[in-house]
Formats: structure tokens, C-alpha cells, sequence
């Protein structure tokens, strides 16, 4: 089953606004060079979404919002509404990081509504997946991760409309990762939740990413598993050369 590798690179809450274009427009650079098919994606703190878009122009990167709120507008002060990522001409947003999940409580009910809001708006979701350093301990990994989509992934969802991300809570920002046997392990039983939840054929399409310390040194052998569809980035999307290098080592 052929499913095109994405490259998607969550910058957090790091960028202003001469730093964020600078990378945009290196980003876009690099990419108006590619000659494959690969998807790539930068999701920039929602302070810079207007001037990176503008820093992307011409090039096949599309923008995602790292959170959305599940209703459309309303008195949720400090959100973000799906359609506002929209209007600003987002086509992705990153749901369920575990960051999100741990700083801000979000649950799978609540990661799954705001995927229901998202695809309304016309976003596509990066639902993120991932087991703590004690779950991993406690043998629990596969049970966490399959509850984990279970939960937060809706019944709208399709190939077409969602990807997965399986981030190891453990390997974000850390420098560790789970040996490539792991990943791919993880990876083909998250597939195996996904068909029973959404149909053998939808799961065959899903792109599934891998995040958490995803360098250019371990790019290759990551993204080579058979299950691994791309790559989440955080620290190394700052760095145009180290993304780039991602992309490269990934085939892209
Ligand atoms: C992330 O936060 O999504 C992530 C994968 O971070 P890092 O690449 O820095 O581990």
C-alpha cells in the first residue's frame, strides 16, 4: 500500500516573527528543490500563521496550527477555532500532543471533539498518540497506545482527513528513541486498531508518523520501517539543514 511520506515539523512555542519567516522561506526553498513526492507540513505558533503563510508562497508546504478549540467562535477567551486556522489558510492541525495532554488536561473525549470540529472546518488532523516512560516500563505501550486512538481518533475519520502521529512521551525533546523494532511494532498494532475502528481499507491508507527525537542521524531507519509514514519533528523543524535532512534521509 502506497501511502506518500509526510514530513511535518511542529515548531512549539518557539518562533517570532523575523526568525519564524527566515526558516519559512529557507523551508520553502528547500522543498520548490524536492523532486519527490513527499507531503511537507509546518505547524508555527498561532502568533506567525498569517506571515508564514505568506513566507511559503509558491512552495508545496502546507501550514498547520498546533490546537484548535472545538467550537467555531464563542467565549472561549485565549482559543483558537478551527475556522480561524482556516481562515488564515491553514489545511492541518496537530490534536492530542502529549503536550497539550499533560499541560492542559485534554483527554481522548476531548482531542476527539476537537477532530470532529477540525474536519468540519475542512483541517486535516495530526492526532497524536503516545506512551509515558512508565507505561513503556510496565509493558504497557500497545494498550495505552490503542485506547489512546480508540479515544481521541472520531468515526469521521478517513485516510483522507487524518493522520496519526505515535510519539513516545519518553523520546519528545529527550534525544531518545525506541529501538526501530519498536517503532515499527507499535506502529503495525496501531494499523491493526485503526482497521477495527475505521476498516481494513481506511487503516491501509492512514498515514501513521513517528515523533520524538527524530534527528538526521536516525532518520533513515526510522522512516524506513514499513509501518512509518513520516516523520513529526520538533526541535530539529528549527533548523532548516536539520529538517531538510530529515526529509532527505526519509527518500524525500
Ligand atoms: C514533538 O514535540 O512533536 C517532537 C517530536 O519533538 P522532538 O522532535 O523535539 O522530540
Amino acid at each position: 500500500m502506497a501511502r506518500k511520506m509526510m514530513i511535518a515539523g511542529n515548531w512549539k512555542m518557539n518562533g517570532l516573527s523575523t526568525d519564524g519567516v527566515n526558516l519559512a522561506k529557507e523551508v520553502a526553498a528547500a522543498v520548490k528543490a524536492k523532486k519527490r513526492d513527499c507531503e511537507f507540513v509546518v505547524c508555527p505558533p498561532f502568533t506567525i500563521l498569517a506571515l508564514v503563510k505568506k513566507a511559503l508562497r509558491g512552495a508545496k508546504v502546507a501550514l498547520g496550527g498546533q490546537d484548535c478549540h472545538f467550537e467555531e467562535k464563542g467565549a472561549h477567551t485565549g482559543d483558537i477555532s478551527p475556522l480561524m486556522l482556516t481562515d488564515l489558510g491553514c489545511s492541518y492541525v496537530i490534536l492530542g500532543h502529549s503536550e497539550r495532554r499533560a499541560d492542559h488536561g485534554e483527554s481522548d473525549e476531548l482531542v476527539c471533539k476537537k477532530a470532529v470540529a477540525a474536519h468540519k472546518s475542512g483541517l486535516k488532523t495530526i492526532i497524536c498518540i503516545g506512551e509515558t516512560l512508565q507505561q513503556r516500563d510496565e509493558g504497557k505501550t500497545i494498550d495505552v497506545c490503542s485506547k489512546q486512538i480508540l479515544g481521541s481518533v472520531p468515526e469521521c475519520a478517513d485516510a483522507k482527513n487524518t493522520v496519526i502521529a505515535y510519539e513516545p512521551v519518553w523520546a519528545i525533546g529527550t534525544g531518545k528513541t525506541p529501538t526501530a523494532q519498536d517503532v515499527e511494532d507499535v506502529h503495525a498494532a496501531v494499523r491493526k486498531v485503526l482497521a477495527k475502528k475505521l476498516g481494513r481499507a481506511q487503516a491501509n491508507k492512514m498515514r501513521i508518523l513517528y515523533g520524538g527525537s527524530v534527528k538526521p542521524n536516525n532518520a533513515k531507519e526510522l522512516l524506513a520501517l514499513p509501518d512509518v509514514d513520516g516523520a513529526l519533528i520538533g526541535g530539529a523543524s528549527l533548523k532548516s539543514a536539520d529538517f531538510m535532512a530529515i526529509a532527505d534521509n526519509a527518500g524525500c
